[in-house]
C-alpha cells in the first residue's frame, strides 16, 4: 500500500497544473497549487501516507456530512429532512437556479450550500461560541485529535465575500425553512467550512464512518450506527457536486469534497481515505485528487458497487 500511495501520488502531480485554486475565498487563493497528499487507515488501524498528507487545510464543504451528522445526533432524521431533501441536483454546489422550485419549498439534499446552511441552523446551543465549540468538539472526537481549530482568516474571508450564501440564506428565511438570525446562522456556516484539518484527520473520521460510526482503533463505539450509515449513503449520492455520478463510476467510494482540496473518503468495513489537492477541477473537486482515488480504488478493489 506505502508504496504503492508514493507511486499514484508522483504520476498525478503533474497534472495539479491543470487546475486551479479556489480564489472566490480570497485567502484560499494562497494556497500551493502543487501539493498532492493522501492518507489512509485499514480497519487494523494501519496508517499509511504519501505526499502533503499532514499539512493543515480548510476543510469548507468536507465539514457538511460533519455537521449533518451532530444534526442528526441532536435534531433526529425527521426534522433534519423536514428541511433538506435527500437527492442529488446535478448543478453546482453554489447553484440558485432551484431556490424557487425546490421540492416542497426545500433545498434538494443536505451538501448543496443552501441545504448545508439550513441544516447548521439546527444545530444546538445558546450562542455561536457555544455552537462552533460542540462542532469542533465533534470532529476532534471523530478524528480523535484535539488539535483542530477554526482558521480566522478564512473564516473572515468567506464572510466578508459570501454574498451568494447570503443570498440563498435569505431566501430560506423568507420561506420558512430557517429561523432566527440570518447573519449569525451564515457565520456558523462560515466557521464549519473554516476548520483546519489534515488527510490524515480525514481518513481517520472516513473510518469511524466506514464502521458504522464504531472506531476500530479505540474500540468503541462514537457515533449512532443509523445515522453514519445515513451520512455514508448521501455522500455516495451527493458528495462530489455535480460530478457525483462520474465518480461513482470510475471511484465507486462514497466521499465528500470541499473546495480547500480535501476529499474525505469510506469504503465499507475496510478503508478511511483523507486526500488534499488544492488545485479543483471546474466542478470544484481536487483535480488531482480524483485521479489519484481513481487509481487506488482500481488497485485495490474498492468500489462498493
Ligand atoms: N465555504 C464554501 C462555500 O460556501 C464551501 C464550498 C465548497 O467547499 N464546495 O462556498
Amino acid at each position: 500500500m506505502k508504496d504503492m500511495l508514493k507511486k499514484i501520488i508522483e504520476e498525478h502531480r503533474p497534472l495539479t497544473n491543470q487546475g486551479q485554486v479556489a480564489d472566490y475565498i480570497p485567502a484560499l487563493g494562497n494556497a500551493n497549487l502543487n501539493h498532492l497528499g493522501i492518507a489512509v487507515y485499514d480497519s487494523d488501524g494501519k496508517y499509511y501516507e504519501a505526499g502533503e498528507s499532514q499539512i493543515k487545510f480548510t476543510i469548507q464543504s468536507v465539514s457538511k456530512p460533519l455537521v449533518l451528522l451532530l444534526a442528526l445526533i441532536d435534531s433526529g432524521e425527521e426534522e433534519v429532512f423536514s428541511k433538506v431533501g435527500m437527492e442529488p441536483t446535478g448543478d453546482p454546489f453554489n447553484s440558485i437556479i432551484r431556490l424557487e422550485t425546490f421540492d416542497k419549498q426545500k433545498p434538494l439534499n443536505p451538501f448543496i450550500n443552501a441545504g448545508a446552511i439550513s441544516i447548521v441552523s439546527l444545530i444546538k446551543g445558546k450562542d455561536n461560541i457555544e455552537k462552533i465549540e460542540r462542532i469542533l468538539e465533534f470532529v476532534r472526537r471523530l478524528a480523535d485529535n484535539d488539535n483542530i481549530s477554526v482558521d480566522n482568516s478564512i473564516f473572515l474571508s468567506e464572510k466578508v465575500t459570501g454574498d451568494r450564501n447570503r443570498s440563498m440564506l435569505y431566501f430560506l428565511k423568507s420561506i420558512g425553512n430557517i429561523e432566527g438570525n440570518v447573519e449569525d446562522i451564515l457565520d456558523l456556516y462560515f466557521m464549519q467550512c473554516a476548520i483546519k484539518a489534515t488527510a490524515k484527520d480525514l481518513a481517520r473520521i472516513g473510518l469511524v464512518l466506514s464502521h458504522g460510526g464504531y472506531d476500530p482503533i479505540r474500540e468503541e463505539q462514537i457515533v449512532p450506527k443509523r445515522e453514519a450509515k445515513i451520512v455514508s449513503s448521501i455522500m455516495a449520492t451527493c458528495g462530489m457536486y455535480d460530478e457525483s455520478g462520474e465518480f461513482a463510476v470510475k471511484v465507486g467510494i462514497p466521499a465528500k469534497s470541499g473546495v480547500g482540496g480535501g476529499i474525505i473518503c469510506t469504503v465499507p468495513k475496510r478503508y478511511g481515505i483523507g486526500v488534499f489537492g488544492p488545485s479543483l477541477d471546474r466542478k470544484g473537486n481536487s483535480i488531482g485528487g480524483v485521479k489519484v482515488l481513481e487509481d487506488l480504488s482500481r488497485e485495490f478493489d474498492m468500489s462498493i458497487y
